[in-house]
């Protein structure tokens, strides 16, 4: 029979009235066929965890970091069964570990490398909605790991594809995927359907609705993704999926902020073989993510400056790092600057459109926005701005594009 698999954000589990409701939602599809049902924590509850470790110690280990935060989801799970049963349904929650879901052995950031379905055949098999806590697996040796912040999306997506089901509906607070964060700017347009490709690109850099580990997954599975809203679930949201054979493509079908941006530049770097291995090596090798790097050179001089940006969560270390580093390159010093966020517009036409670029560059120009730092894919075009300018730079962008209309 076929399977529906549905995952509920924490907005949407966020208070005991909204946990009644998700319950009636997952009923209607539960009075069908099977249902496994994914949910994240309520509401805040995972950063008001973090902020507890925060408060114990300065350093918290992973694996205990890990443990605490994995109990958020236990919660919502076992409350949207105690109402599913209400509803007199046979409902039952699961953990991670209960799930089979198996993960390497990394704490706070774990990928899923396997999950051993045969408990949660049992229970569907024995008729019952299966609860299941998002974000969270365990290590082959038995440990509690978390997937990463969002993480809930791509359990629901793992859990899908695992299980062969059709199709995966990921409910949250707004309508679907937006030309723009609805909740930024409230012109933005409801995107009936939107490619893997795109939605991969909008999500990593700063489309939260869906956690672009889960866009991946559910391209490598071919799986339909549907998003929509949790208090109007009639409506049908935004269909992902592959593009068939057709050729023509909007050019920008969306624009995003990131604001978790920090920008370093090594200056005066001397021009020879070997220093961007020595930079980027090192940052790696201390688990430092580097986004976008620009190159620039001083022929008269023969150096180089260096500009790269990181998460603001890494700054700190990234610019001790490279202090160290400039002293034995012989780099001139090491600029760190907070104040960055970054500007992507995402579209499969952009390829076939060279004007593009131009026009936003001229766009934020003419608006006295200054852009620190540009990078282009071929489906998308990134400008660093300063965090202040951000949120106009979008609009300006949205508006430029027509992308509401
Ligand atoms: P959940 O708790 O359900 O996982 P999230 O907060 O992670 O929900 O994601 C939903 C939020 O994503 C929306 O409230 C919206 O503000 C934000 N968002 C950002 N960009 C977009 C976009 N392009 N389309 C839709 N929502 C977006
Ligand atoms: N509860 C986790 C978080 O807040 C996972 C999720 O909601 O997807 O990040
Ligand atoms: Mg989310």
């Amino acid at each position: 029979m076929r399977l529906t698999v549905q995952k509920f954000g924490g907005t949407s589990v966020k208070s005991i009235a909204r946990i009644k409701n998700v319950a009636k939602v997952v009923a209607v599809a539960a009075r069908s066929g099977p249902v496994l049902v994914v949910v994240s924590a309520m509401g805040d509850t995972t950063d008001y965890l973090a902020k507890l470790a925060a408060q114990t110690s300065q350093a918290p280990s992973k694996r205990e970091l890990d443990a605490l935060l994995a109990t958020g989801e236990q919660i919502s799970t076992a409350l949207l069964a105690m109402a599913l049963q209400d509803l007199g349904f046979n409902a039952i929650s699961m953990t991670g570990s209960q799930l089979g879901i198996v993960t390497e052995a990394v704490h706070n950031s774990a990928r899923i490398v396997d999950i051993k379905t045969e408990a949660i055949l049992r229970q569907l098999e024995a008729g019952a909605i299966v609860v299941a806590a998002g974000f969270q697996g365990t290590t082959p040796g038995g440990d509690v790991t978390t997937l990463g912040r969002g993480g809930s999306d791509t359990t629901a997506v793992a859990l899908a594809a695992a299980l062969s089901a059709d199709c995966c509906d990921i409910y949250t607070d707004v309508s679907g995927v937006y030309s723009a964060d609805p909740n930024m700017v409230p012109t933005a347009r409801l995107l009936e359907e939107v490619s893997y490709d795109e939605m991969l690109e909008m999500a990593r850099v700063g489309a939260q609705v869906l956690h672009p580990r889960a866009v991946s997954l559910a391209h490598k599975h071919n799986l339909p993704l549907r998003v929509r809203h949790t208090f109007n679930p009639e409506h049908e949201g935004t269909l992902l999926r592959g593009r068939d054979a057709m050729e023509i493509y909007r050019p920008v079908s969306g624009v995003t902020l990131d604001r978790d941006q920090a920008r370093l530049v090594i200056l005066k770097v001397p021009d020879r073989p070997g220093v961007a291995g020595e930079v980027f090596g090192t940052l790696a090798a201390h688990g430092i993510g580097v986004d976008m790097i620009i190159q620039a050179f001083n022929e008269s001089q023969a150096v180089n400056d260096i500009t790269f940006t990181v998460k603001r969560g890494d700054l700190e270390r990234a610019r001790q790092l490279l202090d160290e580093i400039a002293v034995t390159l012989n780099a001139e010093g090491v600029l760190a600057d907070q104040d960055a966020a970054k500007v992507s517009i995402i579209g499969l036409g952009l390829m076939d459109q060279p004007d593009v670029a131009g026009k936003m560059f001229v766009e934020l120009g003419r608006a006295g926005i200054n852009i620190k730092m540009i990078s282009t894919s071929d489906i998308r075009i990134s400008c660093v701005v300063s965090e202040r300018q951000g949120e106009q730079a979008v609009k300006l962008v949205h508006d430029l594009f027509s992308l509401g209309e």
